[in-house]
Parts: C-alpha cells; sequence; structure tokens
C-alpha cells in the first residue's frame, strides 16, 4: 500500500488519513519511533481498504468463473510476453497465473513470471503493461530509474495504466468470481 508519511507537531498521537482523491496519507508527531507509520498501515490495512472502496466509482465487471478467468489470462498473457520479450531481447522461462492477494506479477530469478488471473478483468493495455513490466525486470531487477525509463521506452503511455491499476486494483482483488463453470 502506497502511502505519504507527514511529521506534524499538531498530533498527539499518529494517525491515518484517506483523503477524497484516493492518498493515504500517515501523519506522526515529531520523533516518533522508527517505523510507526509502516505499523499503522500494516494495523489499519482493513479499514484503509474499506475506505478506498467506499471512495471507488465502481467498475462494472463481468461475470467470470476463476477457472475460466485464469485459461483467458493465461493465453493473453502468453500472446503479450511472446510478442514483447523479443523486442526486449530477453528470455523468459515459463508463464504462472495464480491468486495473488497483493500484487500483479512478479519475476524470479529463474525466469518465471507469475501472474495475477484477475488481470482478465482489467482493460487490456492494463493486462500489457504489467506483463511488459515483468519483462522489462529481466534487464533491470529493481525499480530504479534506469528501470522505468526502459518501460517507458517500450510502452510509452504506461502511466495511465498503472494509475488505472492504483485506482481499480482493489476492486479486482475484491471480485468473487462465479462458482458455476
Ligand atoms: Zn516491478
Amino acid at each position: 500500500m502506497e502511502a505519504e508519511v507527514r511529521v506534524s507537531g499538531r498530533v498527539r498521537r499518529p494517525r491515518v488519513v484517506v483523503h477524497p482523491d484516493r492518498r493515504v496519507e500517515v501523519v506522526v508527531p515529531p520523533r516518533s519511533p522508527r517505523g510507526t507509520a509502516e505499523r499503522l498501515l500494516r494495523e489499519h490495512r482493513g479499514w484503509i481498504e474499506r475506505q478506498l472502496a467506499r471512495l471507488a466509482p465502481r467498475l462494472v465487471l463481468r461475470e467470470v468463473s476463476e477457472a475460466a478467468g485464469r485459461r483467458e489470462a493465461r493465453a493473453l498473457l502468453t500472446a503479450v510476453c511472446e510478442r514483447e520479450a523479443p523486442r526486449l531481447g530477453v528470455r523468459y522461462a515459463r508463464i504462472r497465473v495464480a491468486d495473488q492477494r497483493t500484487r500483479w506479477g512478479s519475476c524470479s530469478q529463474s525466469g518465471t513470471l507469475s501472474f495475477n488471473w484477475r488481470l482478465v478483468l482489467a482493460p487490456p493495455g492494463v493486462l500489457e503493461y504489467v506483463a511488459v513490466h515483468e519483462l522489462c525486470h529481466l534487464r533491470v531487477a529493481d525499480h530504479s530509474r534506469r528501470f522505468w525509463a526502459l518501460v517507458e521506452r517500450v510502452r510509452p503511455g504506461y502511466r495511465e495504466e498503472r494509475r488505472w491499476l492504483r485506482e481499480h486494483g482493489h476492486e479486482l482483488l475484491a471480485y468473487r468470481p462465479v462458482t458455476r463453470p
């Protein structure tokens, strides 16, 4: 969860504020112990997510079962990775589609790309961005400037897609797939 931390002499105890523009802010008194903001965010995670969900314009998500969603996600992600990997000059070992509770994608040292099947509910460009993001990690492992410059070069419009994910990601994570096949 991304949050801004602000030190203020006007508060006696640390608190979390969720702003209408979806910014999450932790306000801590001066000389708070190290890690105070992180602890507060951890403890209030459920509450923060409920506040954000209330603010969010609700997406109308189509009905899909998890099995069908996973199949579709795998097909789409495979197509994007097969197309984009040569452009980036990288090779990946395999694609894994899972149901991570907090993340959209990851890239292991062995070259396995893992993706959240719920990306299939996002606009196609968002799924593509996540795939490109993970492929870029095969060239630059961290989120350094060099990494973002690379993402920008291969996917110039990625900021919009990243923003979409920040704004609506929790709705995808809260989505309950239909249970019938
Ligand atoms: Zn990353």
